[in-house]
């Protein structure tokens, strides 16, 4: 496959003496590495020293020559009562998740967060 990924000094090109392309262009297999996250591609380079290149799949512009539309992030938002009848906002977004209540902030994780998920 050939990837086009938008390059992210493009943005930034008057600090650079040199031109800046907009896009650079990838061709190789996906490969599956056990550590890539999901929103990133591992593709191939055929080079035996550095075998695969790691690719942010939110850069990715093109496939194949066809345009791929970013991925949108999902954003949830709940508010959820707490025992004590407070309210939290409860945000999720592509996975993570985020709670306004004390408890959150301490531990990273609460019960409002379990909810909103369901
Ligand atoms: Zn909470």
């Amino acid at each position: 496959m050939k990837v086009t990924v938008l390059n992210p000094e493009f943005a930034r090109k008057g600090v650079w003496f040199f031109e800046q392309p907009e896009f650079f262009e990838y061709e190789g297999e996906e490969v599956k590495v056990k550590w890539a996250n999901p929103d990133e591609l591992a593709l191939s380079t055929g080079n035996p020293e550095f075998p695969f290149r790691i690719i942010q799949r939110k850069r990715i512009v093109k496939i194949d020559g066809k345009t791929v539309k970013p991925a949108e992030a999902k954003v949830v938002t709940k508010v959820i009562k707490g025992s004590k009848g407070n309210e939290y906002v409860v945000t999720g977004s592509n996975g993570k998740w985020n709670c306004t209540c004390p408890g959150f902030q301490f531990r990273k994780s609460c019960k409002h967060t379990a909810e909103a998920m369901i």
